[in-house]
Parts: C-alpha cells; sequence; structure tokens
C-alpha cells in the first residue's frame, strides 16, 4: 500500500472486467504521474454516465432521455423488431451497419441455474409491444447457448399469435472460416442452414 487513497484508488479499479490488482496499481500511477487532467476527465464522464444514463422506456437499451436515439430515429424500420440480450449485441449489430429495423433488449437470457426466469427479463413488456405494434418480422437474436435459444423458443411461443414473421439469425461456418477447425456443433447447424445460390 502506497497511501490510503491510492489503495481506495485501485481497489475501484479492481472492478473493472479483466482487471486485476497489478493492472489496476498500474493505471492508478499512470493517472497519478502522467495524466492527472485526463484522470480528472474521466472521472467526471464517469460521475455524468453513472448518473445520467437510463434504462430506455422503449428498447431497454441505454439512453440519456427516456427513450434512446435509435429509438427515436425516424429512418428507421419500426416493422421490424430484432430482439437481444445486452445492450452490448445492440451495439454489435449497429457496427454491422446492416440493420435497420427497431432493438429490443431483454436484459439476459433465461437460465433456470442461476434462478433467472421471465419474470426477470423484459419479456411481458415485448410481448405487449408486439400486441400494441403491427410488427411485420421480429428478429430473436439471442445467444446461441443453450439459455439463449430457450429464450428464444420461449418467446416465439409467446409471440407468435402477434406476429407475422419469427425469424433467428442464421447460424453456421464463420466468416474466413476452415471447417476442419469447426466444432460438429456449429458444421452440423451450418449444413442444415445452407443458403441456396
Ligand atoms: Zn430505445
Amino acid at each position: 500500500m502506497l497511501t490510503a487513497k491510492f489503495d481506495a484508488l485501485v481497489q475501484q479499479l479492481r472492478i473493472l472486467p479483466g482487471v486485476g490488482q497489478k493492472s489496476a496499481q498500474r493505471m492508478a500511477l499512470h493517472l497519478l504521474s502522467k495524466k492527472r487532467p485526463q484522470g480528472m476527465a474521466l472521472a467526471a464522464a464517469l460521475d455524468e454516465a453513472m448518473r445520467g444514463i437510463v434504462e430506455c422506456q422503449r428498447c431497454h437499451s441505454f439512453s440519456d432521455e427516456a427513450v434512446c436515439p435509435l429509438c427515436q430515429d425516424p429512418r428507421r424500420d419500426d416493422s421490424v423488431l430484432c430482439v437481444v440480450e445486452t445492450a452490448a449485441d445492440v451495439m454489435a449489430i449497429e457496427q454491422t451497419a446492416g440493420y435497420q429495423g427497431r432493438y429490443f433488449v431483454l436484459g439476459g437470457h433465461l437460465s433456470p441455474i442461476d434462478g433467472i426466469s421471465a419474470d426477470d427479463l423484459h419479456i411481458e413488456q415485448l410481448v405487449r409491444r408486439v400486441q400494441q405494434e403491427p410488427i411485420a418480422e421480429l428478429i430473436l437474436a439471442t445467444g446461441t447457448t443453450v439459455e439463449g435459444q430457450t429464450t428464444a423458443h420461449f418467446i416465439s411461443e409467446a409471440v407468435s399469435r402477434h406476429v407475422q414473421k419469427i425469424s433467428r439469425l442464421a447460424q453456421g461456418v464463420p466468416m474466413g472460416g476452415e471447417l476442419e477447425y469447426l466444432d460438429s456443433m456449429t458444421l452440423g447447424q451450418a449444413l442444415q442452414n445452407r443458403a441456396f445460390l
């Protein structure tokens, strides 16, 4: 321990994912010795974000206002709704720049082992939304884990009467991937979901 304040800073930095004692100490020393103004700006940005960022009322992603920019954007297609587990998934899909519909963030996936049931996710709000709004296609972009698949199945059962089309992301061979390195589950899925040319 260097000083009590230094130690307190290190302890707080350690809450970040992948940051252990050593890296936290290195970060703290770096800020203190070379980046004081930037460190102040970091503290201000953290404070601003922690106090100011809320959950969007419509899609349950993060937002600075009651309704987020993606939900407000008039150029996006209201008839397509993409259901994802987390806000990180929204960012990942946005980065592809290939999707123009709206989003809905569940807040995780069903997991009986961890005690996460439908009530812990925004499933009820999703069902209400598809009942109230004319949605032509619901894309279930939950994970390909057992939990993600179960969640997608649960939702498709719950909304099937209200949505015309329900789709799931294609699964298969990653770009640049060699078949021999794929696990048999992935290869099997890819073969089953093959696209015709
Ligand atoms: Zn939103």
